[in-house]
């Protein structure tokens, strides 16, 4: 890895900060861009499986990540009236002692992977992006929004799905697409019933409940949203309760306490797919900025994970960079593929109110897939 050195990391989201802790601990020097100023994150959480606790370990963040995180087992599927149809085992990836998956608060988890990559000796600036790039065989040359530069080895485009440097790459080749749905957000205090993940399942409607905290979960539902409509923000709490109006069980006795609108966190579905390799010359996607995908597998930050992971292991192996990332991209693009058009499969049946189609299998076939080593 000794031919590279200084690597630019573009977004400090998920992805863009577990390469960052990945290629300091291979002693990379890495300076991180973030375009926002104040790096906050939205308050609700996130689901993390198998596959993802095994990377945290990998990363060196299991311990500190683990302490943020509700663990847990088992993931539960109930039908709309909340009647139990099956119980998927969870896979203790990381070993016995650790638990198969985790919930975790988004703001949680930023706090772990910011406060592990600045440890680590990442250099990070907020409120900044590239303005250009320039790369010649050895190195490319960066100009930053507020008129800096800098040569690096590589450059990590980790900067979501409306990435700027995809655009740089590729152009207008490949754009987020609107995929007919959106997701309803909420936080609640944890029921004590929910040290799970339970999934709500039907032709009405779907829901889950995700513990994030001893005493904090999150109620997460999709809706078809034709058209991708403006919602007015003041009136979101009405429109999730009425998304949800046909679910029975907690989530119905829950449904009359999504009151206030500012705490409902509401985003329409948009997936991108970059469908040849993420890189050219020394520049590469990873996360979203390549695969963003519907949440409908719970696999989106994992697998900006994974890339971010698998470039560092890749970065230290043998040959010319070229043959690096070609090894990379052999190791994550049908894996991505797989969960993105799986995911998006699963929205579009929803919308269908495809009765015939087996959730429970997909996902079962999705943590087997995952599972695999990467
Ligand atoms: C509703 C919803 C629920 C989800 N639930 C789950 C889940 O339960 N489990 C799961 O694994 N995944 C889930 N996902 C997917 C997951 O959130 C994403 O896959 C993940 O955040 C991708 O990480 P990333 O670092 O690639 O991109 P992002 O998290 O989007 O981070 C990109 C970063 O780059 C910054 N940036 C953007 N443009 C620039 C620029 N020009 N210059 C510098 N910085 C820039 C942004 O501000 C941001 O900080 C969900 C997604 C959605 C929409």
């Amino acid at each position: 890895m000794s031919d590279i050195s200084k690597v630019l990391i573009v977004g400090g989201g998920i992805g863009g900060l577990c390469a960052a802790i990945a290629l300091c601990r291979q002693g990379v020097s890495v300076d991180l861009v973030e375009i926002k100023s104040e790096w906050t994150v939205y308050g609700v959480g996130i689901i993390q499986q198998s596959n993802v606790v095994r990377e945290m370990a990998r990363l060196g963040v299991l311990d500190r990540y683990l302490d943020a995180a509700y663990a847990f087992e088992d993931v539960g599927i109930y039908d709309l009236q909340g009647n139990a149809l099956a119980r998927i085992p969870g896979q203790r990836l990381a070993g016995p002692e650790y638990p198969a998956n985790v919930g975790i608060s988004r703001l949680a988890l930023h706090q772990v992977l910011s406060g592990t990559a600045i440890d680590l000796g990442a250099q990070v600036r907020l409120g900044l992006s590239v303005e250009r790039l320039e790369q010649d065989a050895d190195g490319v040359d960066v100009t930053f929004t507020d008129g800096s530069a800098g040569r690096y080895d590589l450059v990590v485009g980790a900067d979501g799905v409306y990435s700027k440097i995809r655009g740089m790459l590729f152009g207008d080749t490949y754009t987020p697409r609107f995929t007919g749905q959106a997701v309803w957000r909420y936080n609640f205090p944890r029921h004590p019933s929910i040290d799970h993940l339970a999934s709500y399942v039907g032709s009405e409607g779907n829901a889950g409940l995700v513990p994030l905290a001893d005493d904090l979960m999150y109620m997460f539902s999709t809706s078809h949203e034709p058209g991708n409509p403006w919602h007015e923000p003041k009136d979101f709490a009405e429109l999730m309760r009425d998304r949800i109006q046909h679910i029975g069980g907690l989530v119905g006795e829950l449904r009359e306490q999504i009151t206030d609108s500012s705490q409902v966190v509401y985003k329409p579905m948009e997936v991108v797919f970059v469908d040849e390799p993420w890189f050219k010359g020394r520049v590469l996607l990873i996360g979203d900025a390549a695969h963003a995908t519907t949440p409908h597998l719970g696999q989106g930050a994992g697998m900006a994970i994974e890339d971010a992971l698998v470039l560092s292991l890749e970065l230290a192996g043998e040959g010319s960079l070229q043959e690096r990332l070609n090894r990379f991209m052999a190791r994550r693009f049908e894996r991505c593929k797989y969960i993105s058009e799986n995911s998006i499969l699963a929205g579009d049946r929803e919308m269908a109110q495809d009765r015939s189609f087996d959730r429970v299998g997909l996902t079962k076939a999705m943590l087997a897939r995952t599972a695999e080593p990467i």
